[in-house]
């Protein structure tokens, strides 16, 4: 049998590992955390920093392809791999998706609309972009955001000001997106792969509590051209990377129609979680099936449902969740339940299509 190198071993490795698992691949994981929940369901365990020389060739030597769980995966690590074996999603997907400002520019260039955005260096850019967005925008960090961390809202309220607001993500390379007036926002699973094929899952909404995602719904009301465009900017960024593997892409749908891309993330994504519960073939099989080679699967939906995470203390409502009829549970093993930490999910499937 072949193996499936998987670096970070976090919710999504474990997951991955899961489905790997069951189409017959090993796989071996790169996690300097020792008890992490994908090391509980992979075949081998490499302890050791991502960055570490000799862990990655050992991972290069025990896989046959290797696949990254998470964005923040040093780019020269997975450069370094692939001189000897293919890593996907390409290097250079996660290149772009690492940085806000490369990102916007991907996408831009490839003709999917953003929410304008500047770059900001220090307080001064922050000021003329504040000026430039009637005052309202969203500061991001460049690098390392997730979860809503790193983040400042200007909302043109008295007393908000770039120097504080500047200080307060760190005073790092940063970005100022204008603040979208947004009426929902939706997401869209893809996958591309190697010879080019392309199969879209369909269209999820998702509700944030606090900058996390809380729940994803699907179907989602909003229009055939909207759901289109969606889809189609997914593959025009698939098709722009040259990308092997699934896809997660952010959206706001405004008011009038219009549908903006927020970001996009390199690898498997919690908006996707439905699709074990609602699809034949889920967005973690669907992954394996394009990094390992084999024919993408139907993402043709057979429920309606909604996923929702459990977090933190969520953990506690299992028994009784573990009674609802059509409820399918997933957690992640992880034996403390802090604040914040996504400890898994449910999805309920609300109609059999
Ligand atoms: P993730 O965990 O999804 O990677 P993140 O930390 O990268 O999150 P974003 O997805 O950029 O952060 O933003 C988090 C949430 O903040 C969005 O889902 C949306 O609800 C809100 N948001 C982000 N950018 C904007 C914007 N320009 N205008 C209005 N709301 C926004
Ligand atoms: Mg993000
Ligand atoms: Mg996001």
């Amino acid at each position: 049998g072949s193996t499936i190198g998987i670096i970070g071993g976090g919710q999504l490795g474990r997951m991955l590992a899961m489905a790997a698992a069951r189409l017959g691949y090993r796989t071996v994981i790169l996690e300097p955390q020792e008890d992490c929940p994908a090391a509980q369901v992979a075949s081998e365990h490499i302890v050791a920093a991502y960055d570490d020389p000799n862990a990655l060739e050992q991972l290069a030597e025990l896989s046959d392809v290797v696949t990254y769980e998470f964005e923040n995966v040093p780019v020269d690590s997975v450069e370094m791999l692939n001189e000897s074996k293919a890593v996907f999603p390409p290097p250079e997907a996660l290149k772009v998706s690492q940085d806000r400002v490369a990102e916007k520019r991907f996408l831009n260039k490839a003709g999917i609309q953003t929410a304008q955005w500047r770059i900001v260096e220090n307080e001064g850019d922050l000021k003329a972009a504040l000026l430039a967005f009637d005052g309202k925008g969203i500061l991001k960090t460049r690098r390392f955001g997730y979860d809503g961390k790193g983040q400042i809202k200007f909302t043109g309220a008295k007393g908000e000001s770039a120097k504080s607001g500047f200080a307060a993500i760190g005073s790092v390379p940063s970005i100022l997106e204008a603040l979208v007036d947004f009426t929902r926002e939706i997401s869209v699973i893809a996958a591309r792969d190697e010879d080019g094929n392309i199969k879209v899952y369909d269209i999820a909404e998702n509700v944030h509590k606090d900058g996390i995602l809380a729940t994803s719904s699907v179907p989602v009301s909003v229009s055939s051209t909207i759901a289109g465009l969606a889809a189609d900017s997914a593959r025009k960024l698939l098709d722009g990377l040259n990308y092997v593997g699934v896809v997660g892409m952010e959206f706001f749908v405004l008011a009038n129609g219009t549908l903006l891309a927020n970001e996009f993330a390199p690898r498997v994504h919690n908006s996707g979680h439905w699709t074990e519960a609602a699809c034949a073939v889920s967005q973690f099989e669907q992954h394996i099936r394009a990094i390992a080679g084999l024919p993408l699967g139907d993402t043709r939906r057979h429920s309606d449902c909604v996923m929702e995470n459990l977090i933190g203390d969520d953990i506690g409502r299992v028994p009784m969740l573990l009674q609802e009829t059509g409820a399918v549970v997933h957690l992640y093993g992880k034996a403390e339940a802090r604040s914040g930490r996504k400890m898994g999910h449910v999805t309920r499937i609300t109609k059999r299509l």
